[in-house]
């Protein structure tokens, strides 16, 4: 049974980063001028304005750079609470928010090592695969 979800932001370069995702790859936008790595998707990099953007293959490692845990039902019951958040620095740099995959915040330590993996999801627009990370 794949996840419920509260919907996914759609159309333009977010659609593309969904593709990618499917395809079971963590993909982000680096500018083809500046190399600037980007997050979330953008039709022009944020840095130089370039509309010149690559989709590059992230590692999937990473660190635990912070997390939450959300104990309010801000999506209708969409989420069990209370759930946990985690905010992942990517190998690559960029700060990508996700979940923790079979572990808890009890095991949360900040700097603890992650890797990518993808759960089966859904939202209003149909079922698609959602980056999260488990212990590195
Ligand atoms: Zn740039």
């Amino acid at each position: 049974m794949p996840q419920k979800r509260p919907d996914r932001t759609l159309g333009g370069p977010h659609d593309a980063f969904w593709d990618w995702c499917a395809r079971g790859e963590l993909r982000l936008q680096t500018c083809t001028s500046c190399g600037h790595r980007t997050w979330p998707p953008v039709e022009a990099c944020e840095a130089c304005g370039s509309g010149g953007l690559d989709w590059e293959r992230m590692s999937g490692r990473g660190r635990i750079a912070s997390w939450c845990t959300f104990e309010r039902d801000y999506y209708q019951g969409t989420l069990p609470l209370p759930y946990d958040t985690i905010l992942v620095e990517l190998e690559e740099g960029p700060l990508f928010l996700s979940n923790p995959a079979g572990f808890t915040r009890q095991e949360i330590e900040i700097g603890m090592p992650v890797a990518l993996t993808f759960v089966d999801a859904e939202d209003s627009a149909g079922p698609f695969r959602l980056p999260v990370f488990a212990k590195g």
